[in-house]
This record gives C-alpha cells, sequence and structure tokens, in this order.
C-alpha cells in the first residue's frame, strides 16, 4: 500500500489538462492518505505561472469537500534560479504553503526542455554540461532560501542532446555531495521522482546513488512523487521507489505539514 504522493500537477499548470478533482479521485482509488498538489512557478515569462490568490480558495473548497477521504497538501513547484533568486524568494513566503518543491527547469535562462538544443551546444562536451547544472544548482541551494525538497536532483540526464545522456554520481561526485550536504546543513530534503521511468530512464530521478549517499552523508528528509500531470500516472512505479529507499536504508518516508517534515513508517 503506497501512502502519499508528493508531486502532482493539475490543469493550474499549463502542461496538464488534468481536474484537481480528477487527479484526487485516481489517489482516494489507489488509498493514497494524502497527496500535495505541486502546481508549477517558473518566473521566466515564458513559463507556467500558477495564480495562487485564484488557487487558494479552490483548494479550501476541495480540501473540505474530500474531508476525511485523503489529506489534501498545499504544494507548488517553483523552478529556482540563482538570478531570479528575490522573486523566487518573494513568492514563496506569500503563500501559506505546506510544501515547497525547487527544481531546476532552466539553467542560465536555457530552459532544459524547450531549449535543450541551445543549451547542450553552448559546451564541448557532457562533463563540462552537467557540471555547470550542478554548478547553478548549488547556487540555487544557497541562494534560494525558501523551499522544502530539491525536485528531480539529476534532471539534467532527462534532456541532454548526447548519444547517451546518462549521469553516474561517480563523475560528479565532488560538486553532487556539495549539493547534498548543503541541503542537510540547510535542513532541505530531496524526493525520489518516479517520472525518470516514464521517460525510459529505467530509473526514477535521482538515479539509486543519489539516495544512498544523501542518506550516508545523513540526510533524513525525503518524499515520494510521480510528478503525474495526469490520473493514470499518479503513484506510478511507487514499489521501485518504496524499494530503493528501504536499499539505502530509509525507514521512514516524509510528510510536510506547514512546511516542518513529518515521518511516517514505509509500508
Ligand atoms: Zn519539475
Ligand atoms: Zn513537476
Amino acid at each position: 500500500m503506497f501512502i502519499a504522493d508528493y508531486h502532482l500537477h493539475t490543469n493550474a499548470s499549463s502542461d496538464s489538462k488534468a481536474s484537481a478533482e480528477s487527479m484526487i479521485d485516481k489517489a482516494i482509488s489507489l488509498g493514497l492518505s494524502e497527496m500535495a498538489l505541486t502546481d508549477h512557478v517558473d518566473f521566466d515569462d515564458r513559463y507556467t505561472y500558477t495564480n495562487y490568490n485564484e488557487y487558494i480558495p479552490n483548494f479550501i473548497k476541495l480540501q473540505e469537500k474530500y474531508e476525511g477521504k485523503i489529506k489534501l497538501v498545499l504544494g507548488v513547484e517553483i523552478g529556482l534560479e540563482n538570478m531570479l533568486k528575490d522573486r523566487v524568494n518573494e513568492f514563496a513566503v506569500s503563500f501559506p504553503f505546506d510544501f515547497i518543491i525547487g527544481s531546476s527547469h532552466c539553467v542560465k535562462k536555457y530552459d532544459l526542455y524547450f531549449d535543450r538544443e541551445k543549451f547542450f551546444s553552448l559546451f564541448g562536451s557532457k562533463k563540462e554540461a552537467y557540471t555547470t547544472y550542478f554548478t547553478e544548482l548549488i547556487k540555487n541551494i544557497k541562494e534560494c532560501k525558501t523551499f522544502n525538497i530539491y525536485g528531480h536532483i539529476d534532471f539534467i540526464n532527462r534532456y541532454g542532446t548526447y548519444e547517451d545522456n546518462s549521469l553516474s554520481y561517480s563523475d560528479y561526485s565532488d560538486l553532487a555531495d556539495t549539493a547534498l550536504k548543503l541541503l542537510i546543513e540547510k535542513g532541505k530534503g530531496i524526493e525520489i521522482n518516479t517520472s525518470g521511468f516514464r521517460y525510459g530512464l529505467g530509473q526514477p530521478h535521482p538515479s539509486f546513488d543519489f539516495v544512498k549517499r544523501y542518506k550516508e552523508l545523513g540526510g533524513e528528509i525525503i518524499t515520494v512523487g510521480s510528478d503525474a500531470h495526469r490520473p493514470e500516472d499518479i503513484a506510478a512505479n511507487f514499489t521501485a521507489a518504496y524499494d530503493m529507499l528501504k536499499a539505502a536504508g530509509f525507514k521512514y518516508l516524509t510528510l510536510f505539514r506547514y512546511q516542518k517534515p513529518t515521518f511516517t513508517k514505509l509500508p
């Protein structure tokens, strides 16, 4: 039995057509006891910017409608960009979020999906491109203060334009260790985002090595999310995610209330 899906989008995000109700009904049918709706807020003008002034009253109505059936957690997924840190930090404290995912969607103003040809053409090698990704990610952790977990932390391996986009922890261990240590020091976590399976990577974001290393370094805060943009993908591949957590030494899963982590035993 799965407990909670902590990374979900609805049609408030421009890349989803799913109503919140359709997502919630599906989560209830799967027996989840809670779910975090984490619609997008990205500050680059081309991207999706959920209007939380309109969103929150609707969310409160949904909480009332589904009370006793499932716990709805008010979340958001913010695209972290250190160049836009003032906007990121101001936004994050403007609404009463329970849970904030901070994700690298843009690196140096290039979107890793829309601008991937341009972004990767800036570099002479995969090593150089992935190094830049982690260097910027470390700056994001230092400068964007208000988030709870870093989303899909090895996301760069999804959109690379190389014959082999794979990312081995050992090739970037200095930078990746620095990022994980900073997160731990700041009381922030990571997620296991199972969308990697849907993108054909054969593993979630991040790969097992990241999860294991985060635990070895003393990390405890870890959520599991499908990043579903439609009901069919809710809690997808969660068996693999729970197995990975246990193999890395985790006994607990993290949930959030008012941005404070709480822990629940893995089934
Ligand atoms: Zn994302
Ligand atoms: Zn997402």
